[in-house]
């Protein structure tokens, strides 16, 4: 088993493509550590320097204590799952599986043994004896990831291994990973630009955009205090809603006030602004704290109805908020009409605000400590 760290590590390509930009992170030791972040941010770049498949430009990656730079592939003892892991087309699943250990020259008994528990694990019983060019998607996934595990390695990579199966499937495969990677006690590295995937199944996530580390944390700790404004957008479905507001005091209390609305802050965030000369700032709210209500209430806001989607159990309300439109999430006995004003409270415990100039949280520390 093996921790892995990155310190200060660049990828460049050739023609100045900066994939990777002087990234830090250290996955502990039998972590599942999830990457997280759209398309072309550069995790598949970060995780093929750590396998050793791809030239560190500038920086270390080191695996316990070890500087593992110069090592080949092979003696890293690292398994990888990529999203279209081509199997031996010509084999059997049994064989598939079995490959990497005759590679080996286990004995035959033992690889017996792994192949069926990685079988069983993987729900292939049933069809170990298929050829594995008549498997299905979801099925030649699963070959893949028996074959990264039979072998038992350090470090298990897996690069958008469940991204291309079906929504189903897809949950299904996200709790029997889970629970595999957890009972194999292995450190995992998983990558995905999708964030249920790394909020269900990582310890914790380091979210990257554009080649860089946006936050490192644990899936609640970068869904309740998101470090910056673009980590805000990307965690949560339906994504969070931003406006650019400004502050103001009256007769000593605090005000959040933009076109559309204003609202009295409460005591944390009175505080917090008293000692904080910007006051042109942006606040993002997520969905699910709009509460609203039909009648007006104290230090609510009117907002015009502009669509609803009824979803069943739940209620997609989008408000007019200026030019710009918000999301609100509500319980689906909640159906207003379009076209109707409704009041709506920003729940303050999980609102937050960013800074016009970095799009960084600027009371990061405060909201930690809260
Ligand atoms: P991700 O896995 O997050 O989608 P990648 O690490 O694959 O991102 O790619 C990061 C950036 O590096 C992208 O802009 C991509 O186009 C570029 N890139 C990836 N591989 C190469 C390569 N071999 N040569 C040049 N540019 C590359
Ligand atoms: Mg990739």
């Amino acid at each position: 088993m093996a921790s892995v760290e990155l310190r200060n590590v660049w990828k460049i390509y050739k023609g100045d493509v900066e994939a990777v930009k002087n990234v830090s992170w250290k996955c502990e030791d039998r972590e599942f550590f999830s990457i997280l972040g759209p398309s072309g941010c550069g995790k598949s770049s970060s995780l093929r320097m750590i396998a050793g498949l791809e030239e560190i430009t500038k920086g270390e990656i080191i695996f316990n204590d070890r500087v593992v730079n110069h090592l080949r592939p092979k003696e890293r003892n690292v398994a990888m799952v990529f999203e279209n892991w081509a199997l031996y087309p010509n084999l059997s699943v049994y064989e598939n599986i079995a490959f990497p250990l005759r590679a080996r020259n286990m004995p035959k008994n033992i690889i017996d043994e792994k192949v069926k528990a990685a079988a069983r694990f993987l729900d292939l019983e049933g069809i170990l004896h298929k050829n594995a060019q008549r498997l299905s998607g979801g099925e030649m996934q699963r070959v893949s990831i028996g074959r990264a595990i039979v072998r038992e390695p350090d470090v298990l990579i897996m690069d958008e291994p469940i991204s291309h199966l079906d929504a189903s499937l897809r949950a299904r495969m996200r709790e029997e990973l889970k629970t595999q990677v957890s009972r194999l006690g292995v450190t995992t590295l998983y990558i995905t630009h999708d964030q249920v995937e790394s909020m269900a199944m990582a310890d914790r996530i380091a979210v990257m955009n554009q080649g860089e580390i946006q936050q490192i944390g644990t899936p609640l700790e970068i869904y309740h205090h998101p470090y910056t404004e673009f980590v805000a957008g990307f965690i949560g479905e339906p994504p969070a809603n931003f406006v650019d507001v400004e502050v103001f005091v009256e007769k000593e209390k605090h005000f959040i006030k933009c076109s559309a609305f204003s609202f009295e802050l409460n005591k944390f965030w009175s505080k917090q602004f008293d000692s904080k000369r910007e006051n042109r700032i942006r606040m993002g709210v997520r969905p699910e704290d709009i509460g609203i209500s039909f009648e007006a209430t104290e230090n609510c806001c009117g907002l015009l109805v502009d669509f609803v989607e009824i979803q069943g159990d739940r209620t997609i309300i989008t408000l007019k908020v200026g030019d710009q439109l918000f999301l609100s999430e509500v319980l689906g006995d909640i159906r207003p009409e379009t076209g109707q004003t409704i009041y709506v409270k920003f729940n303050q415990d999980n609102i937050h605000f960013f800074s016009l100039e970095d799009g960084k949280n600027l009371f990061f520390d405060a909201e930690m400590k809260s």
